[in-house]
């Protein structure tokens, strides 16, 4: 390997999820034929990630359609997909204002890497199945060991690597929110305990209705707060920067917030349009704080934040309360001071908000306590190998790793690398919201953009 030149037109993606996807089609898209991507995923489907993965006909996109378009300045472009042939087949979707399955998403993304592959493998895009263990930068390129010891060599790596998914099912009964399908099967009247109250946990009810499950279900969370309803239409204001209170404490921004979203009420506005208002400012508003701020925010006020702006789709907040009312669901505020297992049975010693003691004895555990962790906790190993090499450091508040603007990474001793970058979830530590696709999409133009730019300068 020593003396291999890569020019930064061979570009290696880690990461096959949807920000995997995306930078690589923004890549191929408007980067010269010479441009090569390769995308290494440890999956078998690109596209799919976390998010799209399930097959559920009841996990629907928490975004509308018109958000969910790859191309920024082509916001419809997914809805129109959505209509040609029988693409929707199945899919009530009559305008892009529609919540439709995330298994369709994954179908969507598909197509749009579909013109850069060629059966023979000779196309700009090359796609590897495998888990990256470890990078090395050398002269001229970084190269990339794969756990089943194979190297891919690239010009510039980027991280899509997404979410730090938990361990697989650990020995104490409890499972990972995505990992339920495929654990033990379950005896339909067994109680479930569902540890969260947010997105996933919905997404974990209406599996476990849809697939006859008819034993009680408890879901538990410090505030016991659902995420709120996406309003059936939106009707979006602009909010200029200079209305914004950059750089305010966290309990002045939270009072700005309930006040601005009185005075649009009051207006005839609803609040979910001054959310959307807020959000192209989010990232700025982020980067305004100073870290005990940020730690603030995260301690007291990322809950309201979460239920408010990651809303539910009408639907799936229908199957919610349809199980509250008929009493299958209930929902706790509190959290777990104990767990023992004694056979099948785990035995689940609470305490509620407001101090009293309770019990819980159930089958089945699952964790959707959220996806906002440790980057060096669960299956990351390549995170953890970076971190320790100094090739990446954690930020403060160990949400993410150090990077600049641009995604380039931040090394032990502060300096931005020219060939290692990250897109997507990993850079929440700089931009706090990049974590839907309405600001993966935009984060995956620029960075493309920039790589092209480079590659130019040195083909
Ligand atoms: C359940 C769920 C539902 C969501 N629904 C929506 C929605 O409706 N709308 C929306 O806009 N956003 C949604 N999101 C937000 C979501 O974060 C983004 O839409 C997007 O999917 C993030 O994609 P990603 O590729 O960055 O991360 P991920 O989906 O986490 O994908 C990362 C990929 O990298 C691979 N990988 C990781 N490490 C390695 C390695 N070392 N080697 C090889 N491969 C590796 C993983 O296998 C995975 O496929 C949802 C998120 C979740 C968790």
């Amino acid at each position: 390997m020593r003396g291999t030149v890569l020019n930064a037109g061979s570009i290696l993606i880690v990461g096959g999820g949807a920000s995997g996807a995306i930078l690589a089609a923004h890549l191929l898209r408007f980067g010269d034929a010479r441009l090569r991507v390769t995308i290494l995923e440890r999956r078998s489907v690109v596209g799919a990630g976390i998010a799209y993965s399930t097959d559920e006909p009841d996990h629907l996109l928490n975004t509308r359609a018109s958000g969910m378009s790859a191309w920024p300045d082509d916001p419809d472009h997914f809805w129109r997909w959505l209509q040609a042939d029988d693409r929707g087949a199945g899919v009530d979707c009559r305008d892009p204002f529609c919540f439709v399955p995330r298994r369709v998403y994954r179908a969507y993304l598909s197509d749009v890497l579909a013109p850069f592959l060629s059966a023979d493998g000779t196309g700009r895009l090359r796609i590897v199945e495998g888990e990256c263990v470890d990078l090395a930068q050398m002269r001229g390129g970084v190269a990339v060991e794969l756990a089943d010891g194979r190297t891919e060599l690239a010009g510039v790596v980027v991280l899509a690597t997404g979410h730090a998914e938990p361990e697989a099912t650990d020995a104490t009964g409890i499972v990972g929110p995505w990992e339920d399908s495929r654990a033990a099967p379950l005896p339909a009247d067994a109680p479930v305990a569902i540890l969260g109250t947010g997105l996933s946990m919905v997404d974990n009810v209406a599996r476990l209705r849809r697939t006859g499950h008819h034993g009680p279900i408890t879901a538990l969370s410090r505030r016991g707060l659902l995420p709120l309803v996406h309003a059936r239409a939106s009707t979006p204001f602009r909010l200029d920067a200079a209305d914004i209170p950059f750089g305010t404490s966290v309990a002045y921004l939270t009072r700005w917030l309930r006040g601005a979203a009185r005075w649009h009420g009051g207006n005839g506005g609803d609040w979910r349009d001054l959310m959307d208002a807020v959000r192209p400012h989010t990232q700025a508003i982020w980067q305004s704080m100073s870290i005990d701020s940020r730690a603030r925010f995260l301690r007291h006020a990322r809950t309201f934040w979460e239920i408010h702006r990651h809303r539910m789709a009408p639907q799936a907040a229908e199957g919610i309360a349809q199980s509250l009312s008929d009493g299958q669901l209930r929902v706790l505020a509190g959290r777990v001071v104990d767990k023992r297992q004694e056979g099948d049975t785990i035995h689940l010693a609470l305490r509620l908000r407001g101090g009293e003691a309770s019990a819980l004895a159930v089958r089945r555990v699952i964790d959707c306590t959220g996806i906002l962790r440790d980057p060096l906790s669960g299956r990351n190993h390549l995170m953890a190998r970076l971190v320790e090499a100094g090739e990446a450091r954690l930020d403060p508040l160990r949400i993410g790793i150090e990077t600049d603007a641009f995604g380039a990474l931040v090394d032990r001793r502060g300096a931005a690398s020219r060939r290692l970058l990250a897109v997507g979830p990993v850079t929440r530590a700089l931009f706090w919201e990049v974590t839907a696709i309405p600001d993966i999409r935009l984060q995956c133009a620029a960075l493309a953009r920039r790589l092209i730019q480079e590659a130019g300068r040195t083909g």
